[in-house]
């Protein structure tokens, strides 16, 4: 019997190799085979990218662009059999974020603790009322 998260992640190699040449052609400017691919794996992986359905303005190419590499990473590491590993702490990241994430290199610890740090992605407002301290 395979191992789920193997299966996992056989078929996140599939959506990856899929959706990279979607997103190569949308950047050619056909977004036809990107909105295929929109209808059929939106059950499951939710890339969240509906506004790739507008017409492709040049903000987007970049955006795009940075997804490729993304996959990019994302299959070096299935290869590697990496994927799925945090690069921080390498506690295996679970599938549920995966799902959600399909690009994570971090565990949502490491996340965190990189959020804090940088003055991006921060956000005060989801802060709970106890202080910080250190
Ligand atoms: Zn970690």
């Amino acid at each position: 019997m395979p191992r789920p998260r193997d299966e996992f992640i056989g078929k996140m190699k599939e959506i990856l190799l899929r959706r990279r040449d979607a997103l190569r052609k949308a950047l050619a400017g056909d977004l036809s085979l990107l909105k295929e691919l929109e209808q059929t794996s939106g059950d499951v992986v939710d890339f969240a990218l509906d506004s790739v359905q507008d017409e492709l303005s040049s903000q987007l190419a970049e955006v795009e662009s940075r997804e490729l590499a993304s996959i990019d990473t994302a299959l070096e590491q299935i290869k590697a059999g990496k994927y799925g590993e945090c690069e921080g702490c390498s506690a295996t990241i679970p599938i549920a974020r995966l799902q959600a994430l399909p690009y994570a290199t971090l565990c949502i610890k490491c996340q965190r603790e990189l959020e804090e740090l940088g003055p991006d992605g921060v956000s005060w407002a989801q802060t709970d009322d106890t202080q910080a301290v250190n």
